[in-house]
Parts: structure tokens; C-alpha cells; sequence
């Protein structure tokens, strides 16, 4: 029997084939992949993983594909950095760092989202690859299908940062620049999905792309030695990640992978932009669309495909959300890079930032084994920092400048 048994509707529980297809014909819900678990308990194991590929690969038996993994071998398996620094600076005795700035092919945890889906378009026969993006996917999606030689289109909003869009045209793809933010490209790319026989990975391959984000999951409980964390931080864009994360503790505990599932999934969200944030700190379970205006761009998505579920699994798990102003996004990023070497973009000052207000708040305690995850690489953000991190010193190419400049002692030490 096959490990995949069906796509699921997530409201009503209809099923439907392992096709390209993401919504629920009866009642319009989101689709899942549902997977035959006895099988896969038949042959998973502890041992099994830790022989597979240095990649997030080795979780092959949990990802939605039927073959072998064709497209993006390489994604995943990311340091995880126990972040000792940071976490005296912050008072917590066991922080990491789950560092997906180093993902390959480019630099954010969308290389393993991507990596799925264009091995499952490819399985479904597809020759055309596409994608809506906040930057992070757009990039990814263009790198891969240049390596697995598809075709490729990426719809991304006006106001990107310089590097995620060159970060698109370096690879040669079509790359179409709408006039509107992220909620005006997906809807367009809704269309367009209805009108092209293309394989849009967050659209119709939605449900198989998602589950690739269960890996930032797998390796979290693997890197730790088998443990599930007691926190984790999560950013929130469409939600998916954080409901991806929630699924893939709960199935490593259905197939005895770890005894049991403690960890309170914590969402994390920048003030121009906390739809899903905002419904939790006001106690409601739905959330209300809002226009986005803040630096963290790659989490700027105003009407949050996932934003329901996302608010579901952080009050099943007793996590928490909270938002940050675009301010303390930039500290967090300079914290970040500070103690840990580690230059994140907007999303992981997103990430910190947060992390620091549930520590305040004494949400995240002391002895609390905390994961945060950071998702995306400084590199691609830099106007967010340019302005808060000075200029170099400057002298004249002689000794003399360099000691006026620093006005060195006879012991050479600094007497600046
Ligand atoms: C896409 C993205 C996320 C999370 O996206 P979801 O839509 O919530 O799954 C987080 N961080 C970065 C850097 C991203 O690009």
C-alpha cells in the first residue's frame, strides 16, 4: 500500500485523489495530504533516519511523494545552534537556533517547501512551474526549476527588497512584478491557476508543498537528541509553517518516534502586519484581513491562507503569539548577529523579537528548552539595516593613521 492514502478536506473530511488539487468541491475547505500510518510505522525507525541523506530527505516516509526525491536533494538538515550567548543575554538556560538562513539552494526554510512541491509537480507530469511570493518562495521556486530544467513563472509584489528580486532574475525565469502587495498577487495568481495548466506550488500543489515545512519539525526533535522542545518560536506569514511544525511533533508521536508532544508552538508576527497575532491577543479564533506596512515583507500577507489553523494549533498546544514594531525588528536582528554570528533577515528580527516580549511576559521560562526558528538570511534584507549599523572607520593607508585612529598604547593595547 501506498504512504499516501488521500487528499483530505480539512473542514468536512471528504476525500479526494493525490491530484493537483487544494480545495474541497462540497464545502470550499483547504485540502491535506492524510497518510497511511500503519504502513509507514511498518518500516520507520530511529535507526533508519539517522542513516538517511544529510538532507531533510532523511524524512522521506513522512513527505508527500511517491518516488525519489527528484528536485532540491540538497535542502535542509540545517545547524541547530545552542545559542548560549543569546540565551544568557535573554535568560534562558537552553535556547537554539534552528538556522535556516544557511538553507540550499537560497538561503531561506522556502528551499524545502520547494523542494517537495516541484518533486510532486514533476511526479504529476507538469513542465511549468509557478508561484505568488512574498520573495523568499519566488526565489527558491526559480532556483529549483532552473536546476531541474521546468519552466517558470513568479509573481511577486512592487516593493521587494533589491536582493530578492535579483535573486529571482539571476536564475532566468519569467519574473512578473505586480502593481498591488501580496494579497493582490495571489489573487491574481488564484486566477491564473485556473486559467494555465501550471503547477502553482502555493496554489493547486498547496497541500504537498506545505508538508515540506514539517521537516523544520523532524530535524528539530532529531538535532535535539530525540527530544521534543517545551518552546518553540515560529514566524507567521500564511500560518502554514507554525500548523506544519504542530503536525509533525503530533505524527512523530503516532509513530512512536518520540514518547510524547509537550512543546507549546508560539507564533510570530511584525505589527504592520498581525492579522493572526492580533485574533490570539484578543481572544478571538478567526482573524480580520489587514493591509500590510511593515519591513518584515516576506511575512506581509494581509488574508493569511492558514491564519485559522495556525490560531487552532497554538491553542492546542498552549503556546501564544505576539507582534513586534518594526523597530524591535531591527534589535532583534542586531541582537542576533551580536551574539550568535548569525544575520538573519527581517523575519528572524520578527522571530527574536518575540521571543524576548514571552520571556518578559514570563510565557517562556527560565529552564525552558526554546527553539526559535530563524528562516531567512540577512543578506537578502539589507535595507531594513543599513541605516543602524554605522559606517567603518576610514584612515589614511600608514601606521601612523591607523594608531592616531585608535590611539594605541605602548602595550598595544586600545586606548580608545
Ligand atoms: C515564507 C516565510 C515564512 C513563513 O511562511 P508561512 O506562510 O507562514 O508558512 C517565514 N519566514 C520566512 C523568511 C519566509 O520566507
Amino acid at each position: 500500500m501506498a504512504k499516501m492514502k488521500a487528499l483530505v478536506c480539512r473542514e468536512c473530511g471528504k476525500e479526494y485523489p493525490t491530484k493537483a488539487i487544494h480545495v474541497c468541491e462540497m464545502c470550499f475547505g483547504p485540502l491535506e495530504v492524510k497518510y497511511n500510518y500503519n504502513e509507514i510505522k511498518k518500516t520507520i525507525s530511529r535507526k533508519k533516519i539517522e542513516e538517511g541523506p544529510h538532507s531533510m530527505w532523511r524524512y522521506i516516509d513522512l513527505l508527500p511523494i511517491e518516488g525519489a526525491a527528484t528536485v532540491g536533494p540538497y535542502a535542509g538538515f540545517t545547524p541547530m545552534v545552542r545559542a548560549r550567548n543569546l540565551g544568557a543575554y535573554l535568560g534562558l538556560d537552553e535556547l537554539y537556533i534552528k538556522n535556516d538562513t544557511v538553507n540550499h539552494p537560497t538561503l531561506s526554510f522556502k528551499d524545502r517547501v520547494v523542494a517537495v512541491a516541484l518533486t510532486r509537480a514533476r511526479e504529476l507530469g507538469f513542465e511549468t512551474v509557478a508561484c505568488a511570493s512574498t520573495g523568499n518562495l519566488a526565489n527558491s521556486v526559480a532556483a529549483h526549476a532552473a536546476a531541474a530544467g521546468m519552466q517558470c513563472y513568479v509573481f511577486i509584489p512592487g516593493d521587494l527588497e533589491a536582493a530578492k528580486v535579483l535573486g529571482n532574475l539571476i536564475y532566468r525565469p519569467n519574473v512578473v512584478e505586480v502593481e498591488g502587495n501580496y494579497d493582490d498577487v495571489n489573487r491574481l495568481c488564484s486566477e491564473i491557476a485556473g486559467e494555465h495548466g501550471w503547477a502553482f506550488v502555493n496554489i493547486n500543489i498547496r497541500p504537498y508543498y506545505a508538508e515540506g515545512s514539517k521537516t523544520l519539525a523532524f530535524e528539530t526533535v532529531e538535532q535535539l537528541g530525540w527530544r521534543t522542545p517545551d518552546q518553540v518560536v515560529v514566524p507567521m506569514a500564511s500560518g502554514s509553517l507554525l500548523t506544519k511544525i504542530w503536525k509533525g511533533l503530533n505524527e512523530m508521536q503516532a509513530l512512536g518516534l518520540v514518547d510524547s508532544v509537550r512543546t507549546r508552538i508560539n507564533g510570530a508576527q511584525a505589527e504592520g502586519c498581525s492579522p493572526i497575532a492580533s485574533a490570539y491577543k484578543e481572544g478571538r479564533d478567526f482573524f480580520r484581513p489587514v493591509k500590510p506596512k511593515t519591513i518584515a515583507k516576506s511575512l506581509a500577507i494581509g488574508n493569511p491562507a492558514d491564519g485559522y489553523y495556525a490560531l487552532k494549533a497554538t491553542a492546542e498546544s498552549k503556546g501564544a503569539m505576539d507582534m513586534v514594531s518594526d523597530d524591535e525588528v531591527v534589535d532583534g536582528i542586531k541582537l542576533l548577529a551580536q551574539t550568535e554570528g548569525i544575520f538573519a533577515e527581517t523575519a528572524g528580527g520578527v522571530t527574536v523579537g518575540v521571543l524576548r516580549k514571552l520571556i518578559k511576559q514570563g510565557i517562556i521560562k527560565k529552564n525552558d528548552v526554546t527553539v526559535a526558528y530563524i528562516t531567512g538570511n540577512g543578506l537578502k534584507t539589507q535595507e531594513a539595516v543599513i541605516d543602524a549599523v554605522g559606517r567603518p572607520v576610514r584612515i589614511q593607508p600608514s601606521l601612523v593613521s591607523f594608531e592616531r585612529t585608535f590611539k594605541m598604547g605602548k602595550n598595544g593595547g586600545l586606548d580608545a
